[in-house]
């Protein structure tokens, strides 16, 4: 299955699809996942050093790359700078200690993980807790860690920029101010939460868009067993049934075409063989007008990812809000 892709304002292809890696850190999973995602057709693998498996990643892609299966070239490889290494002086060993792991000389595309900084422990990137709380780092602001990005990306180690579950705010003021201007921006987006206002932002400054999430994330639940995630499973929305009958295609290839139809690029996480190659499998159709157009109207609106741990931080994303839409059920950013 051949992906499309879209330009980045590097010059450089995105994918409009890939593999997404969150919460799988068993090694045999992930290599067997990577290894069926690879000889699958995908390039576009997402990390982040917050998942605690770049060092797996690296040691497949080492297996492609040095067996001559895949060019390096032809891959695409996305991470993330953790929220605690947001102050100048820790961001270049942390892109350092990212390359180590995932063994590789650059990544494609590198994101600030989380508009908010926090400070780490002395001695390592683990979160520095005070009386079981995250300590805000209210020092560092968005630019000082950018320029730390921009002289990364001119030693070719970083090949593009970009941030994750920035507002639009936050990410049109980094890109007026940014002298390397942002290539994509990374957030929650799903027929439950379509992003509009922060897409149409994206598109006046050219940044290209990845959904986290597409498929709803049925799994996140395990990430907070506490139980404050909302309730939402676009996989059940009927609408997306019914398509998914009318096609011939799954639920969740309904899913990822309305995405990547949209020149969104979707990066469903699946450590199953088969629906590795299901989500794949969705280059081969289209999605009437009609019925792209009864996906981007569905009435139920939900962020199902919340930042309760960012709450009172000086740069939360406040204006996170899809203002086009119904507000969110479940819980209040303010
Ligand atoms: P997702 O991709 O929407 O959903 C993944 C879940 O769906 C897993 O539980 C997976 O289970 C299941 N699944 C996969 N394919 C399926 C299919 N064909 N049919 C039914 N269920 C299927 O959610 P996500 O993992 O939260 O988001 C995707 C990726 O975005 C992450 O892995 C991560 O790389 C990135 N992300 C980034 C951020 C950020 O802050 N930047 C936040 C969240 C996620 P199995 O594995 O058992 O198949």
């Amino acid at each position: 299955m051949t992906v499309d892709s879209v330009p980045l304002n590097t010059g450089a292809k995105l994918p409009l699809f890939g593999l997404g890696t969150w919460q799988v850190k068993d090694e045999t999973e992930l290599t067997v996942a990577l290894r069926t995602a690879l000889d699958g057709g995908y390039r576009l693998i997402d990390t982040a050093h917050l998942y605690q498996n770049e060092h797996i990643i690296g040691e497949v892609l080492h297996e492609y790359i040095s067996s001559g299966k895949i060019k390096r070239e032809d891959l695409f490889i996305t991470s993330k700078l953790p929220f605690v290494a947001h102050a100048p002086e820790d961001v270049a060993n942390c892109v350092e200690s990212q390359l180590k792991a995932l063994k590789l000389d650059y990544i494609d595309l590198y994101l600030i993980h989380c508009p908010c900084p926090f400070k780490h422990q002395e001695g390592n990137l683990l979160p520095l807790l005070e009386d079981g709380k995250l300590v805000f780092d209210e020092k560092t602001s968005h630019m000082d860690t950018w320029k730390e990005l921009e002289k990364l990306y001119h030693a070719k180690k970083l090949r593009a920029l970009g941030v994750s579950n920035f507002s639009a705010k936050q990410l049109e003021e980094l890109y007026n101010q940014a002298e390397v201007k942002p290539s994509n921006i990374q957030v929650e987006c799903h027929i439950y939460w379509p992003q509009e206002h922060l897409r149409s932002v994206c598109k006046k400054l050219g940044v290209t868009f990845t959904a986290y999430a597409p498929l709803g994330s049925p799994g996140r639940k395990a990430a907070r067993p506490d139980g404050v995630w909302p309730e939402g499973d676009p996989l059940l929305e009927p609408v997306v049934q019914q398509l998914a009958a009318k096609y011939h295609k799954t639920a969740a290839q309904i899913l990822i075409r309305h995405l990547t139809q949209h020149g969104i690029s979707a990066i469903p996480k699946s450590i199953s063989p088969d629906r590795i190659i299901e989500n794949i499998s969705t280059f081969d159709f289209k999605l009437s007008d009609e019925d792209m157009h009864a996906l981007d109207t569905v009435p139920t609106r939900i962020r199902l990812f919340i930042f309760d741990f960012a709450v009172g931080h000086p740069l939360f994303p406040h204006d996170d809000v899809d203002e086009t839409t119904a507000p969110r059920s479940g819980f209040k950013l303010h």
